[in-house]
């Protein structure tokens, strides 16, 4: 006998227009909607548990969104796609039963509804390993898997390398220092409050670590930093600080361009990077993205566990409630308030 056909009330996260500048609370509302799910149509019915707020997204809120990203753009009143964790309600499909834990592309939403095929990011939760929903979202999600993925295989740190990242309290920074730790590195890192700069060298375990929002002068800042220059610079910020650091590197140092977020809200703010020092000191910049490491996930993802379980990686996760609070958490990013991974919990 089939389950009888279902209609939940759903609401959703969306924009009232496109944005510009530093997002706020008022670019945001929540919309009221019917998820349905039937029994034959092949899909499954998620109730979303952990929702990902992630810097990206504003990409694909701008007006200029669908022309200049690799991803999806967004319209006002659109649902908005996210990386989220929830629990199957409703299966019409083998895969995935009434209970089952998953993690993959849900949506800023109560519920969703998906239907599984090759293209969906989609994966059940095995729960064996004792480790917290929530650092499915973070150390085990997109900011492990870009972490990981960034720094062992785009920058190849070697033991002794000097490291340098941005954004370093963040969800991504906080694992890429950790991890450059772990590879034998000396890593520093900068953040934009006092708090994050004694959390990275108190808990996190950085050489050191200073503000840039105390430093005029980014490129003599780096210099007293790195005496002896950058072989490895983590990017997460772009504009001045990327000047600053090609400014500081070693010959043949790798920059990893993770994501320039201070460009992202400042159409007017370039990084104007000097191309001759990257020239002459045979720098290599290379951008990537965290699906560029998809079929390595289960590898790292095992490297990282045994880490976390040896007390080697500290997850540092900031999780707002409910989904009203989804867009001053994401405003948040672009205002330097979280610390770690930033997260939504359904109730
Ligand atoms: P996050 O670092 O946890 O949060 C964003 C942080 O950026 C804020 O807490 C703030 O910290 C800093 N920030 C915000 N505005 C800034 C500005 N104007 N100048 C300097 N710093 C600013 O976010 P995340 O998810 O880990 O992402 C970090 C970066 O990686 C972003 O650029 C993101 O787009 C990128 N990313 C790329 C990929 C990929 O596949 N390539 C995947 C995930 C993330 P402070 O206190 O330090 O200012």
């Amino acid at each position: 006998l089939l389950p009888p056909a279902m209609e939940v009330a759903n609401r959703y996260v969306t924009i009232r227009h496109h944005v510009d500048g530093a997002p706020t609370e008022a670019d945001f509302e929540v919309r009221e909607a019917t998820a349905r799910w039937a029994p034959g149509s092949g899909e499954v019915l998620v109730r979303n548990l952990y929702l990902s707020i992630d810097p990206y997204q504003y990409n694909r809120m701008k007006r200029s969104s669908a022309s200049h990203h690799a991803v999806d753009g967004i319209l006002p009143g659109q649902r908005i796609t996210s990386y989220a964790a929830g629990e199957v309600v409703a299966s019409a499909c083998d895969e995935y039963k009434e209970g089952d834990l998953v993690a993959g592309v849900l949506g800023w939403e109560d519920y969703t509804v998906f239907r599984p095929s090759p293209g969906v990011l989609m994966s059940k939760i095995d729960d064996a390993a004792g480790f917290p929903l929530t650092h499915r979202m973070s150390v085990f999600g997109t900011s492990g898997m870009t972490a990981y993925g960034g720094l062992f295989e785009v920058c190849k740190p070697v033991k002794g390398e000097t490291v340098f990242v941005s954004a370093a309290s963040g969800s991504v920074g906080s694992l890429v220092g950790q991890f450059a730790k772990l590879a034998g590195c000396y890593v520093v890192g900068c953040a934009g409050t006092q708090a994050k700069v004694d959390l990275l060298k108190n808990k996190l375990g950085f050489d050191d670590a200073f503000n840039y929002k105390d430093e005029p002068d980014l490129k003599s800042a780096l210099k007293r930093y790195f005496p002896d220059g950058i072989d490895i610079y983590f990017e997460n910020v772009g504009g001045e600080m990327l000047e600053a650091a090609l400014a500081n590197m070693n010959a043949y140092g790798r920059v990893a361009v993770c994501g320039v977020i201070s460009e992202y809200t400042d159409a007017g703010r370039r990084a104007v990077p000097d191309l001759l020092e990257v020239i002459y000191k045979r720098i290599t910049l290379r951008g990537f993205f965290a699906w560029d490491f998809l079929a390595k996930f289960d590898e790292f993802n095992a490297v990282i566990g045994d880490w976390i379980r040896e007390g080697k990686i500290q997850v540092v996760e900031d999780v707002s409630d409910g989904l009203e609070s989804v867009p001053s958490a994401f405003a948040a990013l672009f205002r330097g308030e979280n610390v770690g991974k930033k997260l939504v919990k359904l109730a």
